[in-house]
This record gives structure tokens, C-alpha cells and sequence, in this order.
């Protein structure tokens, strides 16, 4: 096969695939593949300059953007809308429908279609002759920024819809970040010790605005259109007269226009339809903070006509705001894994979006000083869906006079030891390693589902053990025997005041014990996860498993080593060897071994265990000489990004890497119509991946 050939043939397969997962979601192959297949893209278009096309997938990921972004004049203002707050307000909204365009009494209802209110960052895209060449924000509503780069890394959004090439079309819709990717985000930054996103909104609105390309890529955003202004056609005439059939039109020329809309005759319907997502909305991947509802046909659009700041046919119910006020008892501090204090609020419970909150982040000091939250204020705590219950501010006009700022303490509560803050973090960390609050969250870290899965060591297991003195680091788990475990015993206060006792009993004992057995045969990474090194989450620890197959090898790689792992980083390169170096850490990791705890990926798991990588799934062969590297860093670089390499070419080949002096594998390649890249494409595919 001609190269040429192959890149035709990946970009259908990658433009086919994007619409699966994107437009039907119902991917047929996981990430990795999918990546597998950016890459070896990438990789030929690399080889092949002038094969680049600017519909090419592969453009999604631009160049690096200018400093700050150019600015871009809407084809028609973009206004904000009107607002509905209870069904009170709809009612008036059709009211004033039906006055505006002059209808009685006896007249047919007004036909609208509802749509939810995705809660994101409004967009205009520009398309001509089918292609994206523009995407700019709202901005002020006339003027907004130029961000194409970035919203071209977004899959849901076609590059090309050849359905439009007839004409220039402007359309608009909404960039948001699902539910999954914003928790992803935010666990990662956990574990980078980062500030988090208050919300999948300010996550999509910061990632949109990054000048990295790349990273906006990474982030995972997507996007529904919900408008279509048609700027100029050649053909003319037959473009839907109803937003309805509008948006018919976008979805099947292959643009992300949201399902669940619901075309209403008469307002009677759209309330249901408020009504029936009030709840139902929770179950959605993205958040929705009401209900879009507009006249459908356009005509009368035209006659209804806009005031200066929004259009008279559109209006957005809102749904109840999930905010109640309740009185602050208490702000507390509590410490984690890797010492960070941080503070939280106890509240008088209060029911909010149907669950009791007696407890809500405040995020760190600073935010509480800058809010101006004080201990016995009225606040106001607000739950968004699945996201942890915040305080949002103090209720100024309630505020007692005897309310006094808060201090954050100087000193762990735990352990006494004085709190340290970095320069340029907002945290504060209790730097002992032996805080009995730090270890207690470390073992329950070790034994939690992602590291080393222990059930039945959870919280309260874990509180006993450590208060008792059976437990006082990891390596203690495996010196724990039965009888000991079995007499536990924990003491409950019934409501009249009398305490019962409870043993944990042989029963649990023996699970526990079996489950710790159980845990020696983990995969190692779990174990290097479940160490609690700072910064090396799940998936990190993947990765130096797979490139270093033993803790032996790891505690005893430098710095550059390290970094010169894929996804590793230098901070945490650093990490790691920090963790190694301390001579605590690696008594306890030797102590790990003599209980028997697995500390190696065995010998036939190597090749299969190659860490999930960008070229997870694919099969190279390497034949000739290399100039810039030698065949054994080639094989390693291509291992390490989850690719497997074998000796002998076959149809399963994904590509052969032929240096100079290839052989015969070379000939097999071409016999087999297998791709071959030269040394150049294999550089630029390991760089692309
Ligand atoms: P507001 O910001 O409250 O004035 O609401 C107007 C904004 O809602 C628009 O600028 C859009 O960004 C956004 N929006 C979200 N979903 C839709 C939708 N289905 N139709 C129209 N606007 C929407
Ligand atoms: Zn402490």
C-alpha cells in the first residue's frame, strides 16, 4: 500500500471513529487505538509533508497559539437570553409570544422546541465551503476571541461537513466539559497537589482559553450546537424554514446537536418538559442549568424580533438554584496523605438537592479570608450535582456581632508539628512523616480499591489498628494475625448514653486476613500506587511498573532515568527519588518483600504488561540500521509508549521501521502491503505520541 493510500485510508477510519463515539457513542475501539491511529497518522503525514491536508484530522492539534488571542466580529451579534424562574415566567413569556405576533384567544398554541441550557461557554463556529476556519467566543456579544486552535482539538466538532460546501455558515453552539473528564481532571490535579475546579463550567472556560493546544486536547472537551446563521449560500432556497428542522440539518451533516430537545405545541408542554429534567438532569454527562425554550418557526422569529440585548422568541428557565443558608458551626481542619490541612466547614444540616450536608469544602485559607467566612455566620452552601457541597459566602446581613475571623492554626492538629507552606501554593502541609493523621490516611490510601484493593480495610479498621498500636505503617499489614484482629473491639455510645462494645469477631478476621494474603500477589503497580509517592497517581505508577518491572529497579533509577520515562515529568521524577532516597522508605519497602509482597513484574508478563500507552495494540518490526539511535533505544522507546515489537513481519504488522541496509523484512513488508517508515517517521511518531 502507498503511504498515500494509508493516510486516506486512516483519516476515513479516524473520522468514522470519532463519529461512533461522538455522535452515536458507541465507540467500537478504546482510546488507545484510537491513539494508536492518530499516531501512525501523524507519523506518515510527518514522513510526507505535502500529503498535509487541513482537514486532516491530525490539524486539530494546531500550532501553538499567539500570545493572547486575535479578536473576531460576529456575523450577527450573539445575545444572551431572557430568563424564566418559575412557570409563572414561561407563562408570560408565551403570553408575550402570542401578543407579539398577534394572536388571540381562539388562535392554535405557539409551536417551541425546549432544549436544555448546556452550562458551558457559548461558541460560534465558522464554516466555508464545509470547512472550519473559524471558532471564536461570545465576548462582548459583537467582538469575540479567535480560539481555533484550541476548538479544533475538540472531536465532537466536525473539521469538514461536506453537506455544507455549498455555503458560509456561522454555527453556534456550546463548548462544555463532561461530568467524567472534569472529575478526571480534578483527581489528577489531587494529585499534583493543584487547586481544583470549582466546576465542569470554570474547567471548560480555563481550558478554553489555555494557549496550549495540546493540553486543551488532553482535556477532554466537547461541545452541542444548538444554531444555525447562514452567512451566504450558492445554491439558495432550500435551507429549513424551522429551528427544528435546523437542527435536523446540523445533526445529520454530522454536528453534535444535543438529543433530548423536545419540540412543544403550546407552553403547556414546555413546562412539562421543565419539569420532567428538574431531577432527570443528574443522570446527564454534562451539567444543565435550565431549559433554552424557542419559537420554532422563523418566520415569525423575524417578526418578534430582538430588544438590544436579547431576542424576543427565546427565553432560559432556570432551574431552582440548589443553595440553602445555613448557620456555621465550625471550621475544622483535617490532614491528608501528603500532609496537606486543610479546612472544612461544619454546618448546621441542611437538606440540599435532596441529601443532608452537614459538612462542605472550603477549599484553603486564602479562599476563606477572601470570601470573608467567619465561624458562627449564616452561609451559603450550594450542591451541584455529584460535586462535593461548597460554601459558597457568609450571609452578610445575618452575620452575629461576636463572629470573628478565622486563623488558619500554626500547627498540625494531629501532631503539633508547624504547618509549611511552598511558595506559590495555597496549602498547608504538615511535614512530619510520622503524623499519626498522615498514616492513618496513608494505610487507608494502601488498602483502598485502586492500590492494593484490601477489603474490609477501610476507615474504621484502619483507626482501630493504628489506635491500638498493631499498626504503624504498610509493612505492619502483613505481621497482622489472627487473634489480635479477632479481639478488637470497638465501642459505640447508644442515644441513651450506654456504650456497647463490639469484637470484630473470627468471621471478619478471617476475611481480612485472607484478603491481605491475597493482596502479596498484586501487580506491582499497585503496590508503587498504594506507596502514596506525591504526585504518582494510578496511572503513573502504570508506567513505571512497565518501564522499570521491579521496586529494585525503580528506588534505584536517577532522576534522568526516570524523566526519561514517558508521562513522567520532572517533578515527579523528583518525587520518586526523593521517596527512594529516604532511608525510612526503603526499610519499609524491604520489609514489604520479606512478607512476601510481590516486588517484580514476573518474566512473562514483561512484553504484555507494556504499560496502556498511545500505541497500546500495535505491532512494529524493526529491520537496518538507524543513524540516530540504536535498534535496542528504538524498541525500548516504542515499548514504553505501550507498542509491542516483534521479529517477523506478517498482515498483523501495524508497520515496519526499515533503517539503512534494510533486509528482507523490508521486501515482506511491501509484499504484505504493510506501511514502512523510515527513521524520520519513526522519530516524529514517537514525538507525536
Ligand atoms: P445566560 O448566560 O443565562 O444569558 O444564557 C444564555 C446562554 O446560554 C447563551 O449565551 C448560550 O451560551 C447558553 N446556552 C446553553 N445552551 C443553550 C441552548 N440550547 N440554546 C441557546 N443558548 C444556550
Ligand atoms: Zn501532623
Amino acid at each position: 500500500m502507498q503511504p498515500a493510500d494509508r493516510i486516506q485510508f486512516l483519516r476515513q477510519e479516524i473520522r468514522r471513529h470519532e463519529d461512533r463515539y461522538y455522535q452515536q457513542a458507541d465507540p467500537e475501539i478504546s482510546d488507545g487505538e484510537f491513539d494508536a491511529l492518530m499516531a501512525e497518522l501523524r507519523a506518515l503525514e510527518a514522513a510526507s509533508p505535502g500529503l498535509v491536508t487541513a482537514d486532516s484530522p491530525t490539524q486539530r492539534v494546531g500550532g501553538r497559539l499567539a500570545d493572547g488571542f486575535p479578536s473576531v466580529q460576529h456575523a450577527e451579534p450573539m445575545l444572551s437570553l431572557d430568563n424564566a424562574y418559575s412557570e409563572t415566567d414561561l407563562r408570560a413569556f408565551d403570553e408575550r409570544v402570542r401578543k407579539g405576533l398577534g394572536l388571540g384567544e381562539g388562535d392554535p398554541p405557539v409551536r417551541y422546541v425546549a432544549e436544555l441550557k448546556v452550562d458551558g461557554l457559548s461558541i460560534a463556529l465558522r464554516y466555508e465551503r464545509g470547512s472550519l476556519v473559524r471558532a471564536a467566543t461570545r465576548g462582548d456579544g459583537d467582538t469575540g476571541e479567535d480560539v481555533t486552535a484550541n476548538v479544533r482539538t475538540i472531536r465532537a466538532l466536525p473539521l469538514v461537513v461536506p453537506g455544507a460546501r455549498e455555503c458560509v455558515m456561522e454555527v453556534r453552539g456550546e463548548v462544555y466539559l463532561p461530568r467524567a473528564a472534569f472529575e478526571r481532571i480534578n483527581r489528577q490535579r489531587v494529585e499534583a497537589g493543584e487547586s481544583l475546579f470549582a466546576n465542569p463550567r470554570n474547567a471548560a472556560a480555563g481550558t478554553l482559553r489555555t494557549l496550549d493546544p495540546a493540553l486543551v486536547a488532553r482535556r477532554g472537551l466537547s461541545a452541542w450546537v444548538y444554531q444555525l446563521v447562514v452567512v451566504a449560500t450558492d445554491g439558495g432556497g432550500d435551507l429549513p424554514e424551522s429551528h427544528e428542522a435546523q437542527l435536523a440539518r446540523l445533526e445529520q451533516w454530522g454536528l453534535p446537536v444535543e438529543p433530548h430537545r423536545r419540540p412543544c405545541a403550546g407552553i403547556d408542554e414546555v413546562v412539562r418538559f421543565c419539569a420532567d429534567w428538574q431531577e432527570a438532569r443528574r443522570d446527564l454527562d454534562f451539567e444543565t442549568d435550565g431549559v433554552v425554550v424557542k419559537v420554532d418557526e422563523l418566520a415569525a422569529r423575524a417578526r418578534l424580533g430582538a430588544t438590544s440585548k436579547f431576542p424576543r422568541w427565546a427565553t432560559a428557565f432556570k432551574f431552582p438554584a440548589e443553595q440553602r443558608t445555613t448557620r456555621l458551626l465550625a471550621i475544622e481542619t483535617e490532614v491528608g496523605r501528603t500532609g496537606a490541612v486543610t479546612p472544612f466547614a461544619v454546618l448546621e444540616p441542611v437538606v440540599i438537592a435532596g441529601s443532608t450536608v452537614s459538612r462542605a469544602t472550603l477549599h484553603n485559607a486564602d479562599d476563606i479570608a477572601r470570601k470573608d467566612i467567619r465561624p458562627e455566620d449564616w452561609v451559603l452552601v450550594e450542591k451541584a450535582g455529584d460535586v462535593i457541597p461548597r460554601v459558597v459566602g457568609p450571609v452578610l446581613s445575618r452575620r452575629p456581632m461576636s463572629a470573628e475571623p478565622w486563623v488558619m492554626p500554626e500547627a498540625c492538629p494531629r501532631c503539633q508539628s508547624v504547618l509549611v507552606k511552598e511558595e506559590g501554593e495555597a496549602v498547608w502541609r504538615c511535614e512530619n512523616a510520622s503524623c499519626p493523621a498522615r498514616i492513618r490516611r496513608g494505610l487507608e490510601h494502601f488498602a483502598s480499591r485502586g492500590a492494593m484493593n484490601i477489603e474490609g480495610l477501610g476507615e474504621a479498621l484502619v483507626d482501630q489498628l493504628v489506635t491500638c498500636g498493631l499498626v504503624r505503617d504498610i509493612a505492619d499489614i502483613y505481621a497482622l494475625t489472627l487473634p489480635p484482629l479477632a479481639a478488637l473491639e470497638s465501642q459505640t455510645q447508644k442515644a441513651d448514653g450506654t456504650a456497647i462494645v463490639r469484637r470484630f469477631g473470627e468471621k471478619s478476621a478471617v476475611k481480612v486476613v485472607e484478603q491481605i494474603q491475597r493482596s502479596r500477589e498484586n501487580e506491582v503497580w499497585r503496590l508503587i500506587f498504594g506507596l502514596g509517592i506525591r504526585h504518582i497517581g494510578e496511572r503513573a505508577a502504570q508506567v513505571l511498573a512497565a518501564a522499570f518491572h521491579s521496586l529494585e529497579a525503580l528506588a534505584a533509577a536517577t532522576p534522568e532515568a526516570l524523566e526519561a520515562t514517558p508521562d513522567i515529568g520532572p517533578v515527579l521524577a523528583a518525587s520518586v527519588h526523593e521517596w527512594f532516597t529516604a532511608p525510612g522508605n526503603r526499610a519499609l519497602v524491604a520489609r514489604l518483600g520479606a512478607a512476601g509482597v510481590r516486588m517484580e513484574v514476573p518474566e512473562a508478563e514483561r512484553q504484555a504488561t507494556t504499560a496502556p500507552g498511545p500505541l497500546s495494540g500495535r505491532t512494529y518490526v524493526l529491520t537496518g540500521t538507524l543513524d540516530t539511535m540504536t535498534r535496542d533505544d528504538a524498541e525500548a522507546a516504542l515499548a514504553r509508549l505501550g507498542a509491542k515489537v516483534t521479529g517477523s513481519v506478517s498482515r498483523k504488522t501495524t508497520a515496519v521501521v526499515a533503517g539503512r541496509e534494510a533486509g528482507s523484512k523490508l521486501d515482506k513488508a511491501q509484499a504484505l502491503g504493510v506501511p514502512v517508515l523510515d527513521e524520520a517517521a519513526l522519530r516524529a511518531l514517537l514525538a507525536g505520541a
